[in-house]
């Protein structure tokens, strides 16, 4: 596997350098000690000749880890891997990772591991603890001190006694690994570490031991690892095969599970934001692997995000900088820190440390998505010389495993050390972090958010409510009634000489802005005076990215809002007063719920709460419909497309309801308004082989409102005979990377290469988990799957297709009458903004109200047309007309001379997101136009420019202002639902989920409520 001609060269050419940094990596200021091992300390002869052997450049090492301590007790790593860390063809599961971890513990007084959950697919997560015996003997005690420290109410914000505790106290640094599957390197990087750390007698490791405590989980994302082991002794058994990329990492989504430190939907999450906040760490450090060879993100890149303390940013620099220069001084080339990573998203899982006072880190080591050594060439970008780079990586080298776990394991000895050195510093900081979260009320405000008791949608604020708490964040409850002053809100100043007089008649016609706002008792108040309040306050807020940024690539989404996405009202509240309100801290938050009132008929409010969808499966055999009008009952008002349920046990109902919180009322008899029935749709779900990533949050989010489905590839639809015979609806999610319309259907190359299988096999026992399986990945939907779909729906089926999917289904020709154009110059980086309802009769709006804000990326650009085959061009609204040069003025017509005047028909107009109307010279030998009944009917459109953007960037957002989001195409006897927003997207989005399962429940009633263009 080794080209040792090629091993050699590069060592030769090397060996001047080497001269040179030996000398250099012995500098350190001089009250520190010295990064090397203690002369004295013995060495493991034999691992260490390993080490060597495996490092494939002299300077691809450091005097920290060129060498493996012996220990006459405590095993090395090669005693569950065979092999020393890093070695070619050598990945462990994380089942070995903890059998190791746990050999540790029993050997060594200085090792600890705890448990610290399940992930989805019931594996388990841990974290290992590594200090001084009298530190772990001590844990409670200290844990006790930076109990304090981390909420100074506890000690009335009193710097002495912070001062004394910040003495005494012993810090914590917490390190993740591979949370990113194909990342593979961490693990065995962290066992050998955790080896050294708990028996290298050097004075620089010894200090890190006795002065701190390091907290390791080895493996974050359990279920990707080992899916990720299993392909790579695939790829061993079939060395001269292609392997099949990890197409599936957790249960539900890939590499996506890192940006899920917002909506902490995912049990990683969970149980890293746990285990952070129960240890109350300074440091939360996340090992990736992608750019070569050490780039330490920690410094990053502006944007900064703006909810962070201005002290992180300052510890960024003195961390990132100083862990550069350190590793420079070893002669490590291509370390550097700074980069292109923003860190205005809070979504990263490290960025769990900066939202909760502590310090978030993240390297990007270079790795092979595997263990082999291989030779890597690099891009020109990735070896430039730059400013923030002035040691790049070499253009071409020989890269092994071991290479890898040397710089992960010199980069975290050399933080660990200077964090030590530190500590005091670093942990008056995390009070004073803290200590000024708790100041925010008066200091910048605001001093709470209140999500109203009058809340139209409690089931989720409550799940809102229930995000915040996982967030470690205090919720109170008021308990009475209270107002709070607004802010008055100051006048532009007027930039032109407009007009003095016409100013004056608009602000005479304007209504007075109110000046206070009452809420009602059993509102909730999340305050700002508490130590978390910067993740609250991170995630109600309203992001705006400036078009003019510096910052031209931003790294993920640009805004989040959480009571916009939700679709809840939160009130930010500057009014320091709402802090002396009557409250209580609630621990269990639940939307009320269950029947109330006499009668054998019950009525429950549509006002797009998802679990409403929950609530139909769970009743499965009642009768349940939809009244297509809103309606009056007992004093109630309900909205269009309410429940009204008959014939259903009174108990069971209530039991239902309340669990899902929704409020059922019994009323004497049904409305006399016309329904539907609302019946448990039998829904299938499409995953290509190409990429599973952003359909996996649908998954996650069905399976969490208990909405039952079968979930199926595009290579099973053509094998099943008949569509419309086993479903009613086809939700076809968006497929995020590789997702053309072409390779829907061809999939990936199948002219050349092996078959990629994904199924269980002696080498790969842990591949398929609870998703799907095939014996070749390669093949797409292809055209008789395609012709499937379109049967399914020609037969009176419902497709639902989002962003590229609906590209597909736009360009390949599932629908008539509707285009989707790629813009030219528009810039909505995963932002929130705002929609408009255009047909609320629409079954698919029901609930909904005017204005909507959703989550979109880019979306693609809808126009909509009348005739069929009429080229795709994005509407660009009406056009100002103006009239030709002539007699008179403006306004007035023109004339020929010799003839009476002529008044010229009317032109037709429409809005951008209707379709033009179709013209008489149209209609002469019309066979192209559509007739009214098949035309696409616009439920959603995107706001005008102006109201476009709620948070985050939008840029040339005049490119898909007023054009439609979610338009349904009726097709056939079925429909095609085709949305450009993502409706459900990485947890933060429920408030358009509405949409995709009113379409669920409506399925056989798409149409109600429809009125026909007249021609
Ligand atoms: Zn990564």
């Amino acid at each position: 596997m080794m080209d040792s001609t090629s091993v050699r060269g590069v060592r030769i050419a090397s060996f001047l350098l080497l001269v040179f940094i030996s000398a250099a990596g012995t500098l350190a200021a001089s009250d520190e000690t010295a990064p090397a091992r203690d002369p004295k300390q013995a060495v493991d002869e034999a691992y260490t000749a390993k080490i060597q052997k495996y490092t494939t450049a002299p300077y691809f090492t450091s005097p920290l880890v060129n060498y493996l301590p012996a220990s006459k007790t405590v095993p090395t790593p090669e005693t569950v891997l065979g092999d020393v860390a890093g070695a070619p063809g050598v990945l462990p599961y994380a089942e070995d990772v903890y059998k190791y971890m746990r050999l540790l513990e029993k050997a060594s007084p200085r090792v600890k591991v705890f448990s610290i959950g399940t992930t989805e697919e019931g594996r388990e997560m841990i974290a290992v603890a590594i200090s001084s015996p009298e530190n772990l003997k001590n844990l409670e005690e200290n844990r006790a001190r930076l109990t304090k420290l981390a909420d100074p109410r506890t000690i009335k914000l009193d710097d002495a006694e912070a001062d004394k505790l910040v003495a005494q106290a012993v810090p914590v640094y917490y390190i993740t690994g591979t949370i990113h599957s194909p990342e593979t390197g961490a693990p065995t990087a962290l066992m050998e570490l955790a080896y050294r750390l708990s028996v290298d007698e050097s004075p620089y490791i010894r200090e890190i031991r006795d002065g701190m405590i390091t907290l390791i989980t080895p493996v974050v994302e359990v279920d990707g690892r080992d899916r990720m082991v299993d392909i790579y002794k695939w790829h061993l058994a079939h060395p001269k095969d292609f392997y099949p990329p990890l197409i599936y990492w957790g249960k539900y989504v890939a590499h996506d599970n890192n940006r899920d430190a917002m909506g902490v939907t995912l049990k990683l999450t969970e149980n890293v934001l746990n285990t952070y906040v129960k240890w109350k760490a300074q440091v939360l450090h996340d090992l990736h692997e992608s750019v070569p060879y050490l780039y330490d993100n920690t410094v990053g890149d502006g944007p900064y995000n703006a909810w962070v303390d201005p002290i992180l940013t300052d510890e960024w620099q003195m961390i990132g900088s100083r862990n550069v220069a350190d590793m420079t001084k070893f002669g490590m080339p291509g370390v550097f820190t700074h980069g292109d990573f923003d860190t205005w998203s809070p979504g990263y899982l490290m960025f769990i440390a900066a939202m909760h006072n502590g310090i978030s880190r993240l390297y990007e080591t270079f790795g092979n998505g595997g263990a082999d050594t291989q030779e890597r060439t690099l891009d020109p970008e990735e070896y430039a010389r730059t400013w923030w780079r002035q040691n790049p990586p070499l253009p071409k080298v020989l890269w092994s495993q071991r290479d890898n776990n040397n710089y992960e394991q010199t980069g975290l000895l050399t933080s660990l050390h200077y964090f030590n050195e530190n500590k005091r510093l670093f942990l008056k900081n995390f009070y004073l972090k803290a200590k000024r979260s708790v100041a925010k009320p008066s200091a910048e405000g605001p001093a709470a958010y209140v999500l109203p008791a009058d809340e139209s949608r409690p089931s989720l604020q409550a799940e809102l409510l229930r995000v915040l708490q996982k967030q470690a964040v205090e919720i109170s409850r008021a308990k009475a009634g209270f107002t709070v002053a607004l802010p008055v809100k100051k006048e532009k100043p007027k930039k032109d000489g407009k007009d003095k007089k016409d100013t004056k008649e608009a602000e005479k016609d304007k209504k007075p802005e109110p000046t206070s706002r009452d809420f009602p008792a059993g509102s909730y108040i999340v305050r700002m005076d508490q130590p978390y309040a910067r993740i609250a306050d991170a995630l109600l807020d309203h992001q705006y990215w400036s078009p003019d940024d510096p910052q031209k690539t931003p790294y993920d989404d640009t805004g989040w809002t959480f009571g916009e996405l939700f679709g809840v009202q939160v009130a930010r509240v500057t009014d320091l007063k709402v802090l002396d309100v009557a409250m209580e801290r609630v621990t269990e938050i639940h939307a009320p719920g269950g029947v109330k009132g006499d009668g054998a008929v019950f009525a429950i409010n549509n006002a797009a709460e998802p679990a409403l969808a929950t609530l139909r499966y769970k009743l499965k055999d009642a009768n349940v419909e939809a009244a297509e009008e809103p309606f009056e009952s007992g004093g109630k008002k309900f909205n269009r497309g309410s429940f009204i349920i008959r014939n259903a046990n009174r108990a069971d109902l209530d039991r239902a309801a309340a669990d899902v919180g929704l409020q059922a009322v019994a009323v004497g008899a049904a409305p006399s308004v016309k329904t539907h029935p609302i019946r448990a749709a039998r829904v299938a779900f499409v995953h290509t082989w190409l990429s599973t990533q952003t359909e996996g949050w649908w998954r996650l989010a069905l399976d969490d409102l208990k909405v039952p489905y079968d979930y199926i590839s595009t290579q099973a639809i053509a094998k099943i005979d008949d569509l419309n015979a086993k479903y009613d609806v086809i939700l076809f999610p968006p497929v995020g990377f590789f997702s053309s319309p072409t390779a829907i259907i061809n999939g990936m190359p199948t002219a050349w290469g092996n078959p990629l299988p994904w199924k269980n096999t002696p080498e790969t026992p842990n591949l398929v988990g609870k998703n799907d399986s095939t014996d070749d990945m390669r093949p797409g939907l292809g055209w008789d799957g395609f012709a499937k779909l379109q049967t399914f729906v020609q037969k009176g089926g419902v497709l639902l297709t989002a962003t590229d999917t609906s590209r597909f289904a736009t360009e390949i020709g599932l629908v008539t009458g509707v285009s989707a154009q790629t813009s030219e110059r528009m810039k909505i980086v995963g932002s929130v903004v705002g929609t408009r309802l255009v047909d609320g009769a629409s079954p698919i709006a029901y609930g909904y109200e005017e204005k909507v804000p959703a989550y979109c990326d880019n979306g693609p650009i809808f126009s909509l047309s009348s005739i069929s085959g009429a080229r795709g061009r994005r509407r660009l609204g009406n056009e100002s007309r103006s009239r030709p040069t002539g007699r008179g003025t403006a306004d007035e017509p023109d004339f020929t001379v010799g003839r009476p005047g002529v008044e010229a028909p009317e032109e037709p107009t429409s809005e951008t997101w209707e379709a033009p109307p179709v013209t008489d010279e149209q209609r002469r030998n019309g066979f192209r136009v559509i007739p009214p009944a098949d035309r696409a009917r616009v439920i959603f459109r995107y706001a005008d420019q102006k109201d476009l953007l709620i948070s985050g960037l939008v840029a040339g957002g005049n490119e898909i202002a007023q054009h439609p989001a979610v338009v349904d195409v009726p097709s056939g006897k079925g429909h095609v639902v085709l949305f450009s927003i993502n409706p459900v997207y990485r947890g933060e989005t429920r408030g358009t989920y509405s949409m995709v399962l009113n379409t669920i429940l409506n399925f056989d009633s798409l149409d109600a409520g429809r009125k026909l263009a007249e021609k």
